[in-house]
């Protein structure tokens, strides 16, 4: 068994300490350069990884995925044969980390077959302490532990793992820092006609059923110049839409005093002329309306939001802790609306959160159809540990659980399908982004308001934005004909 090395564990109450003071972030310039050892380790190896939970986990895995490609490395999609595995991992919802789990045991047989395999793991579930023991004490095979925070270690941390033939777990707290210098480029993104844009790391919102403000540390802005540096290299590239990232984008630019960033932000955006705008994800009360006077004003920012609710009883937004009424957050969606008629929206709503009573679920119910949302997320409570909801008495039963969910869900298809109803004969502009998974004959983008569009065509259109009759709606998709052009 090889020697195992503890270089730091996580702690979740040191991670909500010392948040919120702007001198205490720190802004650094990364040396990513591979040292000629991991260079020469990497050619002709193969790596698989395996990402779960949000955007934010995404664009983590592109620039691990950039960084082993970096080594000469290939990627496969299969852990069988591979010389390096990585899980990214989620722990907002207990699924995903039980999902985790049954996959390390896959990943062993890999590593019965060859005991040089280097398997990892990073994420958010990583940054939780019992997480990190329960791995050490069920799966010894694991070799390397790192947190959200470590990415820009990654290099010197895959090497001891090599070198030293240790097993490592390295999940130092890193929360104050904001890393530039990350790879930006196609090398290592999933996609070469979206792309995701970091624009803030963190969360100092301490919703109470939530993980994340404890695994990716408090709120901290990257420099406007170097988020419209990297959508302009992604411009040339010939990205034609960028998603700007964040766990609460509208609150960028609040670490270094000025609320109203992130509508010079947008503007910014959009002005480097780049096709397609689209930002997630905001915190409802962190909107100023300059942002809803920018997104009218620019062509290329997209009229579709997601706007999580979670709830829409005072009563359970209050023990969330989510900081707005109910009240609140309709005006913020009657100023949108009145800014953006035609804007689309869509949500996030947690069912069954400790005690909720029939009537709190019904004024879910009523907000729902007040808003008229064209697509939502519907989760049912899930404890996390560590946070304080976890700790709450819950007498609800799981059955009137479901039925809630149920419930809500038959409400949101119905909204979803009454506004796909509206479609067909209509003329949209789409993106294209791939073939059909389910028909080779078929290509699939979004449209402006984010409606998964398919038409008959080929690979060729793929990066292009095409004007599409609609011709049949389903619930959550279109199908359309092209117009010649
Ligand atoms: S705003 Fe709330 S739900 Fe969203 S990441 Fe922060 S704590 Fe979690």
């Amino acid at each position: 068994m090889k020697e195992r090395r503890l270089v730091s564990l996580p702690n979740l109450k040191e991670a909500a300490k010392g948040r919120g003071l702007e001198s205490s972030v720190r802004y650094e310039k990364v040396n990513l350069k591979p040292t000629s050892f991991l260079a020469s380790w990497g050619q002709g190896k193969t790596f698989c990884i395996k990402t779960y939970g949000c955007q934010a986990n995404v664009r983590d895995s592109e620039i691990i995925r950039s960084m082993l490609l970096a080594l000469g490395m290939k990627e496969q999609d299969d852990f069988l044969g591979a010389n390096f595995i990585l899980f990214n991992t989620c722990a907002v919802r207990e699924n995903a980390e039980n999902h985790l789990y049954g996959e390390l045991g896959r990943a062993k047989k890999q590593f019965d077959k060859d005991n040089e395999t280097i398997i990892a793991i990073c994420g958010c579930v990583m940054q939780e302490e019992f997480a990190v023991k329960h791995i050490l004490k069920h799966f010894p095979f694991v070799s390397l532990i790192f947190g959200t925070n470590n990415l820009v270690e990654f290099y010197p941390l895959l090497q001891d793992c090599i070198q030293n033939d240790q097993f490592i777990v390295d999940v130092r707290s890193n929360s104050d820092l904001v890393p530039e210098g990350l790879p930006e480029d196609k090398t290592g993104r999933a996609s070469s006609i979206t792309a995701f844009v970091n624009i803030m790391y963190g969360c100092d919102k301490f919703c109470t059923y939530c993980i994340v403000p404890y695994t990716r540390g408090k709120e901290r802005s990257r420099k406007m110049e170097d988020i419209i540096a990297e959508v302009k290299c992604l411009k040339e590239q010939g990205y034609k839409q960028v998603t700007l990232l964040g766990q609460n984008v509208d609150a960028y630019g609040k670490d270094f005093g000025d609320e109203y960033a992130f509508a010079t932000l947008l503007e910014e955006v959009a002005k480097t002329g780049i096709p397609r705008v689209r930002f997630v994800t905001p915190y409802p009360s962190d909107f100023r309306t300059q942002v809803f006077d920018v997104m009218a004003k620019y062509d290329n920012i997209m009229p579709y939001m997601h706007l999580p609710v979670q709830s829409g009883s005072n009563s359970v937004l209050k023990r969330m802790n989510r900081r707005y009424t109910r009240e609140q957050y309709l005006e913020i969606v009657h100023e949108l609306k009145k800014r953006l008629p035609d804007v689309f929206l869509s949500t996030d709503i947690i069912v069954g959160f400790p005690n909720e009573t029939e009537e709190e679920f019904q004024d879910t119910l009523s907000l729902v159809k007040e808003v008229g949302y064209d697509s939502a997320f519907t989760f049912i409570f899930s404890p996390r540990p560590g946070t304080p909801a976890a700790r709450m008495k819950d007498e609800m039963s799981d059955e009137i659980k479901h039925k809630h969910f149920d419930q809500l869900k038959a409400l949101i298809d119905e909204l979803s399908t009454k506004r796909a109803e509206t479609y067909p004969g209509k003329v949209v502009e789409v993106l294209f982004e791939k073939v059909s998974d389910k028909d080779s004959t078929r290509v699939s983008g979004y449209d402006r308001h984010n409606k998964l569009v398919h038409v008959k065509g080929d690979a060729s259109l793929i990066g292009q934005i095409r004007k599409v009759r609609i011709t049949e709606s389903h619930t959550y998709s279109l199908i359309g004909e092209l117009l010649d052009e």
